[in-house]
């Protein structure tokens, strides 16, 4: 399989990193929303948040809470979204496991996505069909 946030990880592709440990590494995002975009992957392969170990999640988690603040603060932002797709129905392009640390200043043009109410009844009828799935 080519993956390749495995690349960098190895090295093999360049990119400029910002943090590593033992299970997690992060480098700037090569497409930024905004300059500071930063993506943080495991060090071991998963392909998204639907099949990643739970060790590997909260230590993924954990670099994530490390990174944000100096994430936001080094580009003078005053916000900042923690984002994630996970699959390509959710706009997953790249199928290592990434979070991305995107820093956000006031009025920088990006949009809240919208919602739509459910129907009568809908809400529980699904609560219910979820929570009879939870393991
Ligand atoms: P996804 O849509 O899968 O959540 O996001 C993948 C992200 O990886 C995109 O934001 C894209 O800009 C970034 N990306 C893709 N290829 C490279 C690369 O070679 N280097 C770096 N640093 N980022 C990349």
């Amino acid at each position: 399989m080519d993956d390749l946030f495995l690349k960098i990880i190895q090295g093999e592709i360049p990119s400029e990193k910002i943090y590593e440990d033992d299970k997690t590494f992060a480098f700037l995002d090569i497409n930024p929303n905004n300059p500071g975009h930063t993506l943080v992957v495991p060090k071991k392969y998963s392909r998204n948040i639907l099949d990643i170990a739970e060790e590997d999640w909260i230590a993924l988690m954990e670099t994530v809470h490390k990174l944000a603040p100096s994430v936001k603060d080094a580009v003078g932002a005053t916000g900042v979204n923690i984002y994630m797709n996970n699959e390509s129905s959710a706009f997953q392009e790249v199928f290592h496991t990434h979070v991305h640390i995107i820093p956000r200043h006031d009025n920088d043009g990006y949009r809240p996505w919208s919602g739509t109410p459910y129907q009568e009844g809908e809400m529980e009828k699904i609560g219910e069909t979820i929570r009879a799935r939870i393991v």
